[in-house]
């Protein structure tokens, strides 16, 4: 990868008409760090998240040594990246042929389910691999309720007592029992874990099974933008809630388990930004060269504001007197001709924005890379390497919702 100082310098000498991902390592290295350090159990990264090779060896380097995975293809990239890392594979529902592949090939020991059928369909390998059931932990996943930008237990979970049968039936046949959860993403409030963790509490109590672990799952919230005619709570600092989980945990005398986490969007969303183009300005409409079916999926699905910074060009115009420029909302259309390709939530930015300028768009490293289509034949893949943090570089356009920042400063 090509590096650079800034955004803005990435931008200025590239001048790239296609979207530019700009890779921050040291930002990924220490969001990773911070996480392993707040979390007293075992961080196991969701590759799902974000499964690009340079991701998953920059998190193995930074200390990560676990991984929840979910397919095939995320074993072997875990794998690639880091072959002595456990692997946890947190799918509930999963293809025979995989269960196989995951005990066989990947010598995974840890998987989860939510259903009776799961749990014959992972006894037929582990019978026909002759394995000791002992040797292999099966987590029941719980559903629980919730706010998230993203609610899971829709799909997934089992209800508390078909949970307490599970572990049972599980216990029963000798392998290994666990409880988890996983509460959905960017979960900003703490209650949501105090519910999932009283009903793994009360699964455990009413199954009388002894359990080998306790899985929390991922959720925790990354830091974004604010719409400033939105101003809502400041998103809690990951540190912080990992404390209180904590604590929580306690409360509930569940600290005698050995726990798990499986961290996403906290550890990589800061990681990278995306340099895109104005393709067209009209009136209060940018159309840029990325969108819903590129690297900007998440964002609309999850109705995220996501910081970003304008980067004028200097040769289409006479640098404006930025002191004059006010932030303004923009309606962001996307690149593909698709009708819904318009993203849910406006970006603010100086009102001095026009064709031609670049948009730098940061803490995209969540669900971004693993989501692009080559839908219309857009299919951005060009990467640079970035040194400074998006939310500390001199912006002297501003940031599209310079809260970002100021939230997390306190
Ligand atoms: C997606 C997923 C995660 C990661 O979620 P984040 O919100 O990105 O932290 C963790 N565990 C499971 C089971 C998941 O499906």
């Amino acid at each position: 990868m090509q590096k650079f100082e800034t955004g803005r310098d990435t931008a200025l000498s590239l001048r790239p008409d296609r979207p530019v991902y700009g890779f921050r390592p040291d930002v990924l290295a220490t969001d990773a760090r911070a996480f392993l350090d707040a979390f007293r159990g075992e961080t196991a990264y969701a590759v799902k998240t974000n499964g690009e090779p340079f991701v998953l060896k920059r998190l193995a380097e930074a200390g990560v040594s676990a991984f929840d995975v979910a397919s095939p293809a995320e074993f072997a990239a875990a794998f690639a990246a880091a072959p002595a890392a456990k692997q946890f594979y947190m799918h509930p529902v999963k293809a025979q042929s995989d269960i196989r592949l995951a005990l066989e090939g990947f010598s995974i020991r840890a998987l989860a389910l939510d259903h009776e059928d799961e749990v014959a369909k992972i006894l037929r390998i582990v019978r026909a691999q002759d394995l000791a059931p002992s040797d292999v932990t099966l987590f029941v996943r719980i559903a629980t309720k919730g706010h998230a930008a993203y609610e899971l237990s829709k799909k997934f979970g089992a209800a508390p007592k078909h949970a307490v049968e599970l572990l049972q039936r599980i216990d029963r046949i000798g392998f290994r029992a666990g409880v988890t959860f996983h509460v959905g993403s960017q979960v900003e409030d703490l209650g949501t874990y105090e519910r999932a963790l009283a009903s793994a509490d009360w699964v455990r109590g009413r199954s009388g099974v002894e359990l080998a672990a306790l899985d929390i799952g991922g959720g925790f919230p990354a830091q974004y933008g604010h719409d400033p005619k939105r101003p809502g709570p400041p998103t809690p600092q990951v540190g912080d809630l990992v404390a209180r989980i904590q604590s929580e945990i306690d409360a509930w005398g569940l600290d005698d388990l050995p726990l798990i986490a499986e961290p996403g969007r906290v550890i990589v969303a800061r990681s990278l930004s995306v340099i895109v183009r104005v393709l067209l300005k009209k009136g209060q409409r940018l159309y840029i060269n990325d969108g819903i079916w590129s690297s900007l999926s998440d964002s609309w699905t999850g109705k995220m504001t996501l910081p970003a910074r304008l980067i004028p060009d200097p040769a289409r115009r006479r640098a404006p007197k930025t002191s004059a420029a006010k932030l303004a909302p923009f309606r962001v259309m996307g690149a593909t001709c698709d009708s819904v390709d318009i993203l849910s939530r406006p970006f603010w930015l100086p009102d001095t924005v026009d064709t031609g300028d670049w948009i730098e768009i940061g803490h995209i490293g969540a669900y971004s890379l693993a989501l692009r289509t080559r839908f219309n034949g857009f299919y951005p893949d060009d990467f640079v390497e970035v040194a400074t943090p998006f939310d500390m570089e001199e912006g002297e356009e501003g940031f599209a919702s310079i809260e970002t920042m100021g939230d997390a400063a306190e």
